[in-house]
């Protein structure tokens, strides 16, 4: 089993000229929500900012673990009838129904009961039988999750909620808003493989991150330059297990209970950081997050017929089994692929070519 750690290159900075001039870089490095992460931000406003996006992502997680018997998420799933979750679970509950439905349900938080049965919850491993897993996909989808107004929401029987495909994107979304707050305009935030970074680097480039080669956990596939945006990557090589010399992986795909095999092997998608006036969680890294996990599960025929259709604005880097690398046009000259890892790059545009 290995731990997932966020691919970024953009190692931790000396403060650039002017941004120690305006109170220097501050940067704090915790484990939450079961992955490594690290907020770092220059200039004014930069500790204050640094110490309340902790404690940001710690309230987060203790209403949105499914782990911790006292978290928001946790009363859902052991409660029954009708139950009262609050404004912000309820706004977040909404998106990932439609993120569920705009991705024909590729993206489903209804899959806890599987996510368990493969022992993902707990990390005591296991491939279940097929019965069970035939059973436990009679439980996944979004019509079994009903939203009322009054942040009222019932659950079919049987049916449990997992946030842990939104969770960090929320919660980067949640730190964008308290780093504007806090007049930070140079920020980088890597939440596992999710990854917000604010305005450019100190010294006015922008921001390098590296994405991960899926096959070579010390390699690239290609660095993206980034300035003000949002990059997350999903990758079943993240979290696994083998048994019997074969990977399971913890992307599930809710129509067959298995781990998803779409013949990719990771997936980036990237957004614009959200605008100043509507900042907000949810937001555009709460979209990433949702479809970094989706678009891992549809596979590269559906991902890209989804990019094209232009619904939602985003831009993406498959990397497929077999050894090629896709990145949309959008991404032009801001992705630099990096030659050595065998990869065959390929443009997608718009129009089918
Ligand atoms: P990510 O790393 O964002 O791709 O999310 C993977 C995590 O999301 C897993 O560890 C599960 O908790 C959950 N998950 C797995 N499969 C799905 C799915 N198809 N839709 C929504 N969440 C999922
Ligand atoms: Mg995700």
């Amino acid at each position: 089993m290995r731990r997932f750690f966020a691919a970024a290159l953009c190692a931790v900075l000396a403060c650039g000229l002017t941004a120690c001039a305006q109170g220097g870089e501050h940067s704090a490095e915790f484990y939450a929500m079961d992955t490594t992460m690290s907020v770092t931000a220059y200039g004014n406003g930069a500790k204050n900012a640094v110490q309340k996006a902790q404690t940001e992502i710690d309230r987060l997680e203790s209403q949105l673990s499914r782990t911790r018997g006292d978290s928001v998420v946790s009363r859902l799933n052991a409660g029954s009838g009708s139950q009262t979750v609050g404004p912000e679970v309820s706004s977040l509950l909404s998106i990932a129904e439609e993120y569920s439905a705009a991705t024909s349900g590729a993206f489903d938080i209804t899959i806890a009961p599987l996510v368990s049965a493969w022992g993902f919850t707990t990390d005591h491993y296991q491939v279940p039988d097929q019965r069970e897993l035939d059973e436990l996909v009679t439980h996944v989808g979004s019509s079994h999750i009903h939203l009322g107004g009054e942040s009222e929401v019932s659950l079919d029987n049987d049916t449990q909620i997992d946030l842990g495909g939104i969770a960090k994107g929320y919660a980067s979304d949640c730190v964008e808003a308290i780093l504007a707050k806090n007049g930070v305009e140079s920020a980088k935030v890597e939440l596992g493989g999710n990854i917000y970074v604010r305005g450019s680097k100190p010294d006015g480039n922008a921001w390098r991150v590296g994405i991960q080669d899926p096959n070579n956990s010390d390699g690239f596939v290609g660095i993206l330059s980034l300035t003000d945006g949002f990059a997350v990557t999903s990758g079943g090589y993240q979290r696994y297990f083998e048994q019997d010399g074969k990977r399971y992986h913890h992307i599930i795909d809710p129509a067959t209970g298995y781990p998803a095999e779409s013949g990719l092997i990771s997936v980036t998608v990237v957004a614009p950081g959200n605008e100043e006036e509507t900042e907000s969680c949810p937001g555009h890294g709460t979209m990433c997050d949702a479809f970094s996990t989706a678009l891992f599960v549809m596979g590269e025929e559906k991902a890209v017929e989804f990019w094209r259709s232009g619904t939602y604005a985003f831009q993406m880097i498959l990397v497929t089994e077999d050894g090629r690398v896709l990145v949309t046009d959008g991404l032009g000259d801001e992705f630099e692929q990096e030659d050595g890892g065998g990869y065959a790059y390929e443009t997608i545009s718009r129009s089918p070519s």
